[in-house]
């Protein structure tokens, strides 16, 4: 496991105080507390579309456990991924055990989150423990959009520092090459999101 990444670049906690009627209402606390990430797969909300596609998602489902619905420590930014694969799945009859016989859940706001999964080095997400298995299957993190998103974001942030180090040299040819060979690379990646091919 040497060779392996770590699975979040940012951590999510929850800090919102503000209570509201509808769950809908927590979702830009929920934007800014999970750095506009999918609490659960770490996919950056501006690959997918912003705000607007990323759901709120119960932890404990509100189907199972409806006094939760507007609980803030009970909901999760989410893309619409893993909160559709996800649904209403819960291990248990009791909202605080979130794992039951290896089957469940981790709080994306946990410590522990991190040790239950991993990246290879072609962005692929690894589980590294049993329930790491489990929401590696239910939540479909196997599908090549999760690659695909990672390695959209590896190309985003390495352009962004070729583009500041052309600004100290503006005629540098070989920066400008690798810049335009990047920018095609991540041009046919992005083609494989928009044309729906990554959720095979
Ligand atoms: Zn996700």
């Amino acid at each position: 496991m040497t060779n392996n990444i770590p699975f979040r670049e940012s951590h999510p906690s929850r800090t919102c105080t503000t209570q509201y009627t509808d769950h809908k209402r927590f979702k830009p606390h929920l934007r800014v507390d999970f750095n506009q990430r999918c609490g659960y797969c770490h996919a950056n909300d501006i690959y997918l579309g912003g705000a607007t596609v990323f759901h709120v998602d119960h932890f404990a489902p509100q189907k199972k456990f409806p006094d939760l619905r507007l609980n803030y420590s009970n909901l999760v930014y989410s893309c619409p991924y893993c909160n559709r694969s996800k649904s209403d799945d819960w291990p248990s009859t009791d909202a605080t055990q979130n794992i039951a016989n290896d089957k469940g859940y981790i709080d994306p706001c946990g410590e522990e989150y991190v040790n239950n999964f991993c990246r290879d080095p072609q962005g692929n997400i690894v589980p590294l423990s049993p329930v790491g298995i489990y929401m590696h299957k239910r939540l479909r993190f196997g599908l090549r959009r999760h690659q695909i998103l990672w390695i959209i974001h590896q190309i985003r942030v390495t352009m962004n520092e070729l583009h500041s180090e052309l600004e100290k040299k503006p005629a540098d040819y070989a920066l400008l090459t690798q810049l335009a060979s990047l920018n095609k690379e991540y041009l046919q990646y992005w083609d494989y999101i928009t044309d729906n091919k990554a959720n095979a």
